[in-house]
């Protein structure tokens, strides 16, 4: 039977790796460095980023609670932030953004 990637914490966000060196799962399949076959399990309870799109901006809460926003796939603006944010409150810090771009 073949063992499932481990998610484990990475930089503060959940990554895939592989069973048996431990080493970054980048396959869904085999692992790169070691060459043997996984099972890919897609991960539970495990914290998922949460993604809001508002006035053309995409913003995104990752597992480690940082806030990135991205307009035409173009990072604008990244902030640590240490408390989950619900979406609503995430819109809103889209607007704090676009008034402080306008009182420039
Ligand atoms: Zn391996």
């Amino acid at each position: 039977m073949l063992k499932k990637v481990l998610w484990q914490k990475d930089w503060g966000a959940y990554a895939p790796f592989c069973p048996y060196c431990s080493e970054y799962a980048y396959e869904k399949d085999h692992c790169v460095f070691c060459g043997k076959k996984y099972e890919w399990d897609e991960p539970k309870n495990v914290p998922k980023p949460t993604i809001v799109e508002h006035k053309g901006f995409t913003i995104i809460q990752t597992t480690n609670n940082h806030l990135q926003m991205y307009k035409d796939n173009r990072i604008v603006m990244h902030a640590s932030c240490t408390t989950k944010m619900t979406e609503d409150e995430l819109r809103a810090e889209v607007d704090r953004y676009e008034n402080m771009r306008k009182d420039r």
